[in-house]
């Protein structure tokens, strides 16, 4: 059984003291084992970093940029390799592992910006003869540890954007479906990035603390869910370090009386059952504005989740695959047993299906529950599964202040064909990423993509302008150069 290693400064690493299975979920089989790095082996890849670190900053940012380029062009040649390694080992069908390869190359075309974004700011004649700019410069060794829903998409999220600033990076990627994320950091270094610039150590906490505690590592960006990341955020800041730490998400639909019913059905299906639910933007609570809309809401899904085929990765024409692991498949069917048990109606249940030849797979139908409460212990926690709830009110402020009494703050949307109401909405409601007619409002690559309350602990947002800000420092520098004969006298205040 091969063993999927480390890549550090530019060597692959596959002697590991300790393994983990790594999981077919379509069949429940182990196919392959994850090295999980010791203390000692992420101290190298810091070391690695550290090394390559002085010459990578002073590389101009064009020649950075220039390997960003090459490397989307190896992206594109070997994308389907990459969605069939993230097939095998996280579940996804070949359309939603495509898609989700080109939202992580438009964070590549967006790192390709480097030179224009990182020109800093200029002020000619700030005072006699004084110039002052602001330079953006690169932080160091920075981290990356990342979850197992996008193995692709979310190291890509982070390390195109930091390296073009000049910083050095190790990701420690999800254990779980480390072979996509790998391959790609390997892709890198064909596109021309000297050893030692990027590297990746797979693992779990105890290679994850060693990155929080090394005083070498300078900031650290997380995705995952909120305890780990409120650990993470904490660890990292109390021990000096920059951090942005995205947790996870609860995200609610309002449906409005008014909504197109059947564009509003048509794009709940895929927001709430793509991937299998694990999104962190997935749809997974339908709040509707009075009994009318509910009512129509629930028969119109009822009606279109009939043909809905969940199945194996290998076949392109299922719409969604396996959940990731048999723990995974326990707990959302958990949450139905106990919405259920609480007094939530089960509408279309996709617990235990029967999906023929993959006896073995972690496989959860689509699911809907109505008359769910906020009372219930199914509406309070993320599911992550492919599970929507419908929850019932009788006016929008209600719907809004459900959003907003939430712990979470990812995502949410609103169908209407009322623009004053979607106005009322964008501008008020307590989430960081908001739609409208639009179920998943993840940014494209050139916006920044956050939620607040739980969702997100720091400031700085992922990719985008946030990601620039946040893998540099401003160095401001004020320069005079006096003419010949011109010297001041001594001056003890300043100048008024
Ligand atoms: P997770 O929190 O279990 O794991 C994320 C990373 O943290 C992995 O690399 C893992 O090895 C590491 N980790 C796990 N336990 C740890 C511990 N005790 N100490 C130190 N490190 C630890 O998350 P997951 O199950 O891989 O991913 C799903 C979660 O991620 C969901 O909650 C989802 O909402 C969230 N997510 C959020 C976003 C976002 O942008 N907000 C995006 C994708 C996923």
């Amino acid at each position: 059984m091969s063993t999927v290693g480390h890549l550090i400064n530019g060597e692959s690493i596959t002697t590991a003291e300790r393994t983990q299975d790594v999981f077919n979920p379509s069949t429940g089989e182990v196919n392959k084992q994850v090295a999980l790095a010791s203390k000692e082996t992420v101290e190298e890849a810091i070391a690695a970093a550290q090394a390559a670190f002085p010459e990578w900053r002073n590389t101009p940012a064009a020649k950075r940029a220039r390997i960003m380029f090459r490397f989307k062009q190896l992206l594109e040649e070997n994308a389907d390799k990459i969605c069939a390694m993230i097939g095998e080992e996280h579940g996804k069908i070949s359309h939603d592992a495509a898609g989700e390869l080109t939202r992580g190359i438009e964070n590549v075309e967006y790192a390709c910006y480097a030179p224009e974004l990182l020109k800093g700011e200029y002020s000619k004649n700030v005072g006699p003869e004084i110039d002052s700019w602001s330079e953006m410069q690169p932080l160091g060794v920075v981290a990356g540890i990342t979850p197992f829903n996008f193995p692709a998409m979310v190291p890509l999220w982070m390390y195109p954007a930091a390296i073009v600033c000049g910083n050095c990076f190790v990701l420690k990627p999800s254990e779980r479906d480390p072979s996509s994320t790998l391959f790609i950091a390997e892709l890198l270094h064909e596109a021309g990035l000297p050893a030692g610039v990027m590297n990746v150590v797979n693992g779990d906490k105890e290679a994850v603390d060693t990155l929080l505690e090394d005083t070498r590592v300078k900031a650290v960006s997380f995705v995952g869910s909120t305890p780990i990341a409120e650990y993470i955020y904490t660890t990292a800041t109390s021990n000096g370090k920059r951090c942005q730490a995205l947790g996870g998400a609860k995200n609610h639909a309002i449906i409005m009386p008014d909504a197109d019913m059947d564009n509003a059905v048509n794009q709940l299906l895929g927001a709430a059952f793509g991937s299998s639910g694990e999104r962190c933007m997935a749809l997974s609570v339908a709040v509707a504005v009075g009994d009318a809309a509910a009512d129509a809401l629930v028969s119109k899904m009822k009606e279109a989740m009939q043909p809905l085929k969940v199945g194996a990765f290998s076949d392109s024409s299922n719409d969604f695959g396996p959940v990731i692991t048999e723990a995974a498949q326990h707990k959302v069917n958990g949450c139905i047993d106990s919405a259920e048990a609480q007094g939530a109606t089960v509408v279309v249940d996709g617990r235990n299906p029967d999906v023929a030849g993959f006896a073995g797979g972690f496989f959860v139908g689509a699911t809907l529950i109505d008359n769910v409460t906020p009372e219930m212990d199914s509406y309070k926690e993320e599911i992550f599964g492919p599970v929507l709830q419908v929850v019932r009110v009788d006016t929008m402020q209600e719907a809004m202040d459900l959003i907003d009494a939430h712990e979470y703050g990812n995502g949410t949307c609103i169908f209407t064909r009322d623009g004053e109401a979607a106005r009322y909405f964008t501008d008020n409601i307590q989430v960081g990423m908001v739609g409208v007619n639009v179920p998943l409002p993840v940014p494209v690559s050139y916006h920044s993509f956050g939620g607040w309350k739980r969702s997100l602990f720091g400031d700085l947002h992922a990719y985008g302008p946030d990601a620039i800000k946040f893998y540099t420092r401003r160095k401001t520098i004020t320069q005079r150069w006096p003419s010949a004969g011109v010297r001041e006298g001594v001056s003890f205040s300043f100048p008024s």
